[in-house]
């Protein structure tokens, strides 16, 4: 597995450059239980100390398949596609997907993604407990009372 890179951090940030989504290859996900290794997954919760989802970013090489189904016990998966072209399977019913798709699967969605492309076929993942968001992002964020200034900040 490729070292994961070293995060810029402050008191309420977090930030890693993981590359381009045509090199995640350098990154290979082992799966501990499953005893299976995918080219082209990082997550993202460990690096940046996530405390409210897990997010990956993928890149599924040409003309693969993910070689298994999965679901979940209690989370839902936003999937997003930003590069290439391929086919989305959930409970037997197949979609295609490419970049602009968005894609939400129930915990108990039993899901596939292949690759029908002669490129990588790149996305992110957000996976989050189904039902925990109580409120719309809008009503969420609060204004800050200042003026934007981009010169003289601390460049880290
Ligand atoms: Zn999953």
């Amino acid at each position: 597995m490729t070292t994961q890179p070293i995060p810029k951090t402050g008191e309420n940030f977090t930030a890693a450059d993981l590359g381009e989504f045509s090199q995640l290859h350098q990154y290979v996900f082992e799966h501990y239980k499953k005893k299976v290794s995918l080219e082209g997954k990082i997550f993202l919760k460990q690096l940046l100390d996530l405390t409210s989802a897990e997010i990956s970013l993928n890149t599924l090489p040409a003309k693969a398949s993910i070689p298994f189904y999965h679901k979940h016990k209690l989370n839902e998966e936003i999937y997003i596609f930003v590069r290439g072209s391929g086919e989305f399977q959930v409970d037997g019913q197949v979609f295609a997907v490419s970049e602009g798709t968005v894609v939400r699967v129930a915990p108990d969605g039993e899901r596939c993604i292949r690759n029908l492309s002669d490129e990588g076929l790149s996305y992110i993942v957000i996976q989050s407990k189904v039902n925990s968001q109580l409120d719309y992002t809008i009503d969420d964020g609060l204004g800050v009372p200042k003026q934007v200034s981009w010169e003289d900040k601390q460049r880290i």
